[in-house]
């Protein structure tokens, strides 16, 4: 009788994949991208620092996608510019505190997209970080910054452009405000309080 040993299946090697919900860095892996982080500074439409640092953090798979959108715009001559990523739960809570409008600012209670990671505040600049016409400053407030209305004409070329990339790496379009956009998968994100000085870089 002949015993034919059957070939042990090759072990995989551990996998070291990161988890696709942690809270990443965006600048390295987008670092052409200029980032502007608003609330890190007092230009923005409460004239106070609200971040103890300009960090710009989101989910590892949202990272992927942002990635992917501004793949597509360097083709095209044109580099991210970030104004807000990853908001801490209790810096939302003290934005609601100041303004406590929700046309300004979303409820704690209910939390934003930006509390999990998963929703980004940007625009685009040229390819030497230059300054491109935007349809209105960022946190204008008014119809103008609704994207009907801003993605129109001359002025809305910049924005279409980026909705163009931003639809193709799979983000959705937030419709009163020309340059939010949300991961598609959101919700599967928690609301999170990870300060933003101790994320890893
Ligand atoms: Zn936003």
């Amino acid at each position: 009788m002949v015993f034919v040993l059957a070939a042990l299946p090759v072990q995989a090697a551990p996998s070291r994949s990161a988890p696709p919900d942690e809270l990443i860095a965006v600048e390295p892996a987008i670092p052409d991208a200029v980032f502007d982080i608003r609330y890190a500074t007092t230009n923005n439409f409460m004239g106070e620092v609200m971040y103890p640092s300009a960090t710009c953090l989101l989910r590892r798979a949202v990272v992927e996608r942002l990635s992917r959108a501004a793949d597509l715009l360097r083709a095209q001559g044109r580099r991210l510019l970030i104004w807000d990523c990853y908001r801490p739960l209790s810096i939302q809570k003290k934005l609601w505190e100041k303004v406590k409008d929700p046309k300004y600012v979303a409820n704690p209670k209910t939390g934003s997209r930006h509390n999990r990671g998963a929703a980004i505040d940007l625009a685009v600049v040229d390819k030497d970080g230059q300054p491109v016409t935007l349809p209105t400053e960022f946190d204008d407030f008014s119809k103008r910054a609704h994207r009907k209305r801003a993605l129109k004409g001359e002025q809305g070329v910049e924005a279409k452009r980026l909705e163009t990339a931003m639809k193709e790496a799979g983000f959705v379009p937030m419709a009163t405000e020309w340059w939010h956009f949300d991961a598609p998968e959101a919700h599967d994100y928690k609301i999170s309080d990870q300060p933003l000085q101790d994320a890893p870089q």
